[in-house]
């Protein structure tokens, strides 16, 4: 369903919206709104809502001004849980433009369909289905987050309720209530930790819904005075918080990825496709593991991938091919984690497999055995890689591949590298619990 402006504009009034707010992200992924009142609507619509890029502090926030905000009509969504504070607010997803009329080169939104046009040119549509996880943890009386969580009792040990569960299946009518289509909803491995599954959509529709949905998490578990996170590994020894993307690539209505003649049901396009994803694999990591603590859940022992390797049979590998085939056929990347900036995610995963299919990368076989239980030689011997061990190796890994890079564009490059040498800058000269722990007493 395509919205016009008149549709909005329509929706608006029969909802009695009042406030309406604009959002966008920056570079990091941060969800940021501009809100305007319902008598702005229109012009809103026409584009010519004006911020100040410079406002929006951080190093690699949006640095010029006199942005303008281009809403896509068809995000178009109210907000369900504050319909009582005084008048219905709605939201609109916008691109960022700069005054010339142009799309601005920093949006990551920008980003992603400029990689997505290029998939159309080649024929292609892309759908990507993600696997968000996260954790609920206790506040202190004072409002501030612990990592205590309700599964082990404490605050919020309320007798035979598990809070936990209360806030999920909240965020889920929630989410349902915003046009979700919410697939599978539950408790993960650790304790606090849990997973809610929503139906694949285009891939813009679903770097939109993996914005929104993080900011509808972290506002209910707020309702109900609980803090969520989508830090990747908030604890030690137990597993962390991945969003592992399910992708595949649609010619019209025809899944490009499936071919029934394959043993694995598996089209050679599917084939050149996972050959991108490995090829360019160390590279995407920056963007799809973009902080320091993401590397502490890419460890063994934890279900997260390691190595650099695709599989049908089993899940250590890096991508995993679900049994389904047809509509569903679709190849499965399990490193990503949920502090990726889903825009720029997506664009780089899809630029990889585009650069699969355009220079024919065969993948190499697939890999039955389960990798965690082989050894050093037996890896080498398949050529199976490890995945960067840090979030600077991984940058690295970035700035020595030019097709991610180019799928970035200098300016969110730029500024995405300078983010992150700053980030690894600041915690490679900390001095951290475990150093004190295991040197202060013996030295
Ligand atoms: P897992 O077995 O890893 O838990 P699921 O079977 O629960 O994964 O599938 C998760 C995601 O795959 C869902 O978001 C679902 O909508 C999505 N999905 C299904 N078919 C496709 C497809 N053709 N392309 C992309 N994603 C798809
Ligand atoms: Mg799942
Ligand atoms: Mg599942
Ligand atoms: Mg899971
Ligand atoms: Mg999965």
């Amino acid at each position: 369903s395509s919205m016009t402006k008149e549709d909005v504009l329509q929706k608006a009034e029969e909802l009695d919206v009042k406030f309406i707010r604009l959002q966008f992200t920056d570079i990091l992924g941060v969800v940021k709104n501009v809100a305007i009142t319902v008598d702005q609507l229109e012009e809103a619509l026409e584009g010519e809502i004006m911020f100040d890029g410079s406002s929006i502090d951080g190093f690699t926030r949006i640095q010029e001004s006199d942005m303008y905000l281009k809403p896509d009509f068809n995000t178009f969504t109210i907000f369900p849980w504050r319909p009582e504070a005084g008048g219905t607010v709605a939201r609109l997803v916008c691109d960022v433009y700069n005054p010339n009329d142009e799309a601005f080169a920093g949006g990551p939104r920008n980003v992603l369909k400029k990689v997505l046009k290029e998939a159309e040119e080649m024929g292609y549509t892309m759908n990507v289905g993600p696997e968000p996880e996260f954790f609920l943890f206790e506040k202190t009386e004072d409002g501030r987050a612990t990592i205590e969580t309700h599964d082990q009792g404490g605050y919020f040990d309320l007798g035979p309720v598990d809070l936990g569960n209360d806030v999920r299946r909240e965020i889920v009518l929630t989410l349902e209530k915003m046009g979700f289509e919410v697939e599978a909803s539950h408790h993960e491995v650790a304790p606090g930790q849990h997973e809610i599954d929503f139906k694949y959509e285009e891939a813009l529709r679903t770097a939109d819904n993996i914005a929104t949905f993080k900011f509808v998490v972290k506002s209910i578990a707020n309702q109900y005075d609980v803090h969520a996170t989508f830090m990747p590994k908030p604890i030690f020894g137990e597993n962390g918080s991945g969003m592992h993307v399910h992708q595949s690539l649609f010619e019209g209505s025809e899944n490009a990825f499936y071919d029934e003649s394959d043993e694995l049901g598996l089209s050679q396009t599917a084939k050149y496709y996972i050959g991108g994803l490995l090829k360019h694999a160390q590279a995407l990591a920056a963007i799809t593991n973009p902080t320091v603590n993401s590397y502490k859940r890419l460890v063994p022992g934890y279900e997260a991938p390691v190595y650099q390797a695709w599989s049908s049979a089993n899940r250590s590998a890096l991508i995993r091919i679900p049994s389904a085939s047809g509509v569903g056929t679709r190849l499965e990347l399990r490193n990503p984690d949920p502090t990726a900036n889903p825009y720029l995610a997506i664009a780089v995963m899809l630029k990889a497999g585009l650069d699969g299919i355009k220079n024919e990368i065969e993948p190499p076989t697939e890999v039955v055995e389960n990798i965690y239980d082989m050894t050093a030689e037996e890896k080498e011997e398949l050529g199976i890689e490890s995945l960067p061990v840090n979030i600077n190796q991984a940058v690295q890994e970035l700035l020595a591949d030019e097709v991610i890079q180019d799928a970035l564009g200098d300016h969110v490059l730029k500024h995405f590298v300078e983010a992150k040498q700053i980030e690894w800058d600041d915690y490679r000269t900390s001095v951290h619990q475990w150093e004190l722990d295991n040197y202060l007493e013996t030295f």
